[in-house]
């Protein structure tokens, strides 16, 4: 660990003493060389104590707080933006353990349960949890440094491509002092901006897509002609695809117009993903996912739009944004959908947080007595809205326009307006929130009387729709009338499917045989991270299939 002039804290707060006692001398064995360990048993003491250090600059490391005392670890978090927050509750694996609600709410990082079995586990837990800060806080070696004028919106594209490389980086304004120098250095006056400067000096100034793609080190032209499998969009359907594609011995090629990860890719926090009970960043998932599919040989091609798709013989041919032709057996779809965003900064910083894309009813039970928002006016927000009334104090619809009448069922109007802790704001807009490594609140925008209000929110789920990534694909290739691809026996079923081939469709199989469509893109999705990697595993299967029914003779 590198080591600052003052050693971080590790800071208990447990109302029992002999417990809080045990506590720091097992956590000072194993961790005292690195952290100075500090504790009390109430609450207003160690607020004093935090607040001293503090001003003092003392960094804190890790508040591990005794779940009897919720409300300190938000004031403490405060005084200690950077601190990691671990719940440690009691062994309770019901719905209403104090960890449940905390962890959804993002008032919390991590949880401890107590008893633990042995101290090894607990010192194995605490070290994860320690080193996510100490990462945090390594002096940043920065790959690319960027300068560019305060409020320049080309730096947000910019940050989402270092991020999902995971390319340390940094921002400077033009206005300051290491901006001026930076551009100094590199022979600039600053007229164009902005400019992005490797750690070898390459200058590039207003890069494009393709520009940063090259630069990160990435391929962005496809060397080959002809693969067993085309793979269109590297979301978590796609990468997945290519893992179990590339994995099985088929040649596989991935397209992708922008960088890899779609939409999950954006996600600060996925909490509903096997495996990672505290849940996990998307990119970070989405680049490993990617590393995978590379590592087992999938030739990966980014900043690389598939503009057309045709069917010539046996070959199935995409044709590519640089007027390039790519000639494949089979092809899967996994382009995705473009979900609407609020686009308000501070709440997408805030993204599994407190601040959900969807995800109502599977949060539902976590908002027990909290006052919850939901931005939307279809059916997906007002099914939400029923389901969050359940367990919420009060749910607040924010709907833009002044009635629900074109947007929504007449049932779940009717619904909603039965139900008396459910309220509707109608002529109303969500334009910023705010809180402190957890949503905490809102500030709506009434167009009718032109005011702003400021509200508390423990959660907003925006439920505001999209269009899926289907525009570039030829008529006979079925979809239903939002764009959504028709797949399988649903061809033979739904309004707008065909199938005009011998035989059944296989399953995900769309109406231009041997093209297949998995994750969001395809009608009847689950709208998931995790069903989109289900589906991306399971149409390599399907491809399988297609691939031996339609050997060339
Ligand atoms: C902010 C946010 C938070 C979310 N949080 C969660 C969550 O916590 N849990 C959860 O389960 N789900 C979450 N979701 C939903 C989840 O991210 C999606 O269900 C999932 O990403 C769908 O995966 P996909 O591979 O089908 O499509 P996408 O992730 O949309 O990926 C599609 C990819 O295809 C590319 N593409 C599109 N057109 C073309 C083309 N013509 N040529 C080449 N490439 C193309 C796109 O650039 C994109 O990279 C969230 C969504 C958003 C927006």
């Amino acid at each position: 660990m590198a080591r600052s002039a003052v050693p971080p804290v590790l800071f208990v707060i447990d109302d029992d003493p002999s417990s809080l006692d045990v506590l720091l001398s097992d956590l000072s064995r194993r961790f005292g060389n690195d952290f100075v360990l500090r504790g009390d048993t109430s609450p207003e003491a160690a607020l004093a104590a935090l607040q001293e250090m503090a001003a003092a600059s003392e960094p804190v490391a890790l508040l591990l707080v005794d779940d009897a005392t919720p409300d300190f670890l938000a004031r403490a978090h405060e005084l200690h933006p950077g601190a990691k927050r671990v719940l440690l509750v009691d062994r309770d694996y019901s719905s209403t353990s104090p960890a449940v609600q905390a962890m959804a709410l993002g008032r919390a990082d991590y949880h401890i349960v107590r008893p633990w079995a042995d101290n090894e586990s607990m010192y194995r837990t605490m070290s994860e949890y320690l080193s996510s800060w100490t990462v945090e806080q390594e002096p940043n070696f920065e790959e690319f440094r960027i300068v560019a004028a305060d409020g320049d919106s080309r730096v947000l594209q910019l940050r989402d491509v270092m991020t999902r490389f995971s390319m340390p980086f940094g921002v400077y304004a033009t206005e300051s002092e290491a901006g001026r120098r930076l551009l100094d250095q590199a022979g600039l006056d600053g007229t164009r901006l902005p400019v992005v400067i490797r750690y070898d000096g390459q200058v590039m100034i207003d890069p494009s897509l393709p520009d940063l793609a090259g630069a990160v080190g990435v391929s962005i032209k496809n060397e080959i002609d002809t693969c067993e499998v085309a793979i269109v969009g590297a979301g978590p359907a796609g990468l997945t695809a290519a893992v179990y594609a590339a994995s099985e011995g088929l040649e596989t090629v991935m397209l992708e117009r922008a960088m890899s990860g779609g939409q999950a890719g954006t996600s600060p926090l996925i909490r509903n993903y096997p495996g990672f009970p505290h849940g996990i960043n998307g990119g970070l998932l989405m680049e490993r996912t990617c590393e995978q599919a590379w590592l087992m040989g999938a030739h990966i091609v980014f900043a690389q739009q598939a503009v057309a798709l045709e069917r010539r013989g046996d070959d199935r041919i995409v044709h590519l944004f640089d007027g390039t032709e790519l000639r494949a057996r089979a092809v899967v779809i996994a382009t995705g959908i473009e979900w609407r965003r609020l686009g308000v900064p501070r709440l997408e910083a805030l993204v599994g947080s407190g601040v959900f894309y969807g995800a109502a009813v599977s949060e539902s039970r976590a908002m027990h007595d909290q006052d919850v928002f939901i931005v939307g006016a279809g059916n997906s927000a007002g099914q939400a809205a029923l389901d969050l009334a359940k367990h919420a104090r009060v749910v607040t619809l924010v709907v833009r326009g002044d009635s629900f009448a074109e947007s929504m069922s007449s049932y779940l109007v009717r619904a909603i307006e039965s139900i008396p802790n459910v309220v509707v704001r109608h002529g109303t807009e969500v334009v910023d929130g705010a809180g402190n490594g957890s949503l905490e609140c809102i500030r709506l925008a009434d167009r009718a009387n032109d005011t702003v209000e400021e509200v508390s929110a423990a959660a907003l789920f925006i439920m505001i729709g999209g269009e899926p990534h289907t525009q570039w694909l030829p008529a006979e290739i079925a979809r239903d009338a939002d764009g959504y691809l028709i797949t399988g026996r649903d061809l033979r079923e739904q309004p707008g499917g065909h199938w005009d081939d011998d035989g059944q469709p296989l399953t995900f199989e769309t109406s231009m045989s041997g093209v297949f469509a998995a994750g969001d893109v395809r009608q009847g999705s689950i709208k998931r991270v995790a069903s989109a990697v289900g589906e991306g595993a399971t149409v390599v299967r399907m491809v399988h299939e297609h691939l031996r029914e339609d050997q060339p003779t």
